[in-house]
């Protein structure tokens, strides 16, 4: 990425990875380049269904006010496409049992919408929307990356293998621009290391948590408790979580999580005997009468993880990266596919406003930056979960404090629509967390003002 004269200069674009970060970026740079070419290690399946090189598709995925924001800025209309394809918008906290800090979040607060599509169909969604806006992007599905070519100075290009290949020849692709879009388990750092480049130093906390999801039919005509699904938020005093929202095709997607030493069963039986050790009965209720469509499947690679590649000392030119290979969160938080699309806007931004100036180096600090509300989030609220280990575990005298001061604003969420819009809004990325200390209401509230009781039963009017 180097002084485009003119606004196809970058030359050609390698996107390693062609996920939802993979393309949002290729579609970001389209417009930049003579060409793109997105190398996917997997065969794109031609309906919105699990594939086995995204291992996250069959769990839980919610699309925040932020994500849908970006996607569509960088698509024009895409949440009315979700809509039209079914993907369930609803409003928090109004249409979602809420319980936090030890009781429901009262649902008539302010809302904001987010999109509870399944992650296939959102993802399809995203794919079909790029390739049709660019059917220029040379997509290479069945082909695995295996390093990049070039020298500690520069990278110029990609070596891969074509599934079906794997004992024949490796073959290379050069490009102008080489972005990793590989998702968490990118191998960048080595075969950075393969060119002699140190790889870039990692900030990693990791509680343990476990996850396990599972499908169930739900007649959407019929909300539960009058509300259209539950998110049971965990906390250092309480470590069961549990979301139930519904996707498309009258179908809620249930995601129980707990700490590393009690990790939700993968059974039918157990899994839902496991919901009946939730803070409060509905999630469970609801369930043992459900009717399953899905196996639960568990998940444990949870760890909060960035590469710092805005850092990296000696970094060669001519290589960026992108999404979960860049920062990857407890998905606890839902907040990866809102994170790649407002990695996508930063490029774009970056590219309209920098033109020839425009150098990886910057390109990758504008994209880092639009993670970082979002690793604030993940890792702020993960450091006090018993059992966080890593060295971004924020552990000093000031961290005392904050995590003191954020338990007072999260006790006053359920009952406090001033601290809970506040709240809410830094949990969406639509606020960055320090809004939580720079306003001065939520600051008076949040230390001053006792927690407001509210009721124990969604069905009970607040
Ligand atoms: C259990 C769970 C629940 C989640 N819930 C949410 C949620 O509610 N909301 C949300 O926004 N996010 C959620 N996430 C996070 C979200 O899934 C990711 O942040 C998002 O998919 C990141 O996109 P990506 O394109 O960077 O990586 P991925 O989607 O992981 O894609 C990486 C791509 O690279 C390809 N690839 C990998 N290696 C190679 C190679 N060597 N050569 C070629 N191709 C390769 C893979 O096949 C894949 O297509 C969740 C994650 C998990 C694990």
């Amino acid at each position: 990425m180097r002084a485009p004269a003119t606004t196809r200069s970058l030359g050609h674009v390698a996107v390693l990875g062609g996920s939802v970060a993979g393309l949002l970026t290729a579609h970001a740079l389209a417009g930049h380049a003579e060409r793109v070419t997105v190398l996917e290690r997997d065969h794109y399946p031609d309906e919105p269904v699990a594939r086995s090189g995204v291992p996250q598709s069959p769990h839980t995925h919610v699309l925040l006010t932020s994500g849908i924001r970006a996607l569509d800025e960088l698509l024009p209309e895409f949440s009315r496409l979700l809509h039209r394809k079914g993907a369930p918008s609803l409003s928090v906290p109004a249409d979602l049992g809420v319980w936090q800090a030890g009781q429901w979040v009262s649902r008539r607060h302010p809302s904001e919408p987010v999109v509870t599509a399944s992650r296939p169909l959102l993802e399809h969604l995203i794919r079909r929307r790029v390739l049709e806006r660019h059917p220029h992007i040379d997509v290479r599905t069945s082909t695995r990356v295996t390093g990049l070519l070039g020298d500690s100075e520069r990278v110029a290009g990609a070596a891969f293998r074509e599934r079906g290949s794997e004992l024949g020849e490796q073959r290379e692709i050069s490009a102008d621009l080489v972005v990793d879009a590989t998702g968490r388990a990118s191998g960048a750092p080595e075969w950075l290391d393969a060119l002699g480049v140190t790889a870039p130093p990692e900030e990693v906390l990791a509680t343990g948590r476990a996850y396990a999801t599972c499908s169930f039919h739900t007649d959407s005509s019929e909300p539960i408790d009058r509300v259209s699904g539950f998110y049971i938020v965990p906390d250092a005093a309480q470590p069961l979580g549990a979301i139930l929202l519904p996707a498309e095709d009258d179908r809620m997607m249930v995601t129980l999580s707990g700490p590393r030493a009690n990790p939700p069963p993968t059974d039918p039986d157990g899994f839902v005997e496991f919901a009946g050790g939730l803070p409060h009965p509905a999630p469970h209720r609801w369930l043992r009468q459900a009717e399953p469509l899905t196996r639960p499947v568990g998940y444990r690679h949870t760890a909060n993880r960035r590469r710092r590649y805005d850092r990296a000392a000696g970094l060669p030119s001519g290589f960026l990266v992108v999404g979960d290979a860049l920062c990857a969160f407890n998905p606890v938080y839902g907040q990866g596919i809102s994170v790649a699309a407002m990695n996508a806007v930063a490029l774009s931004r970056e590219l309209a406003a920098s033109g020839s100036r425009l150098t990886t180096r910057r390109a990758q600090r504008a994209v880092l930056t639009s993670a970082r509300g979002a690793w604030e989030v993940a890792t702020g609220a993960d450091s006090p979960m018993p059992g966080a280990e890593g060295n971004a575990l924020r552990a000093g005298p000031a961290d005392g404090i904050r995590d003191w001061y954020l338990e007072r604003v999260r006790e006053r969420v359920p009952g406090d629509p001033v601290v809970c819009r506040a709240f809410r809004d830094v949990l969406f990325l639509l606020a960055p967390p320090s809004s939580l200390l720079t306003s001065r209401r939520v600051l008076l509230r949040s230390l001053f003002h006792p927690t407001i009781p509210t009721p124990d039963e969604l069905s009970t009017r607040d």
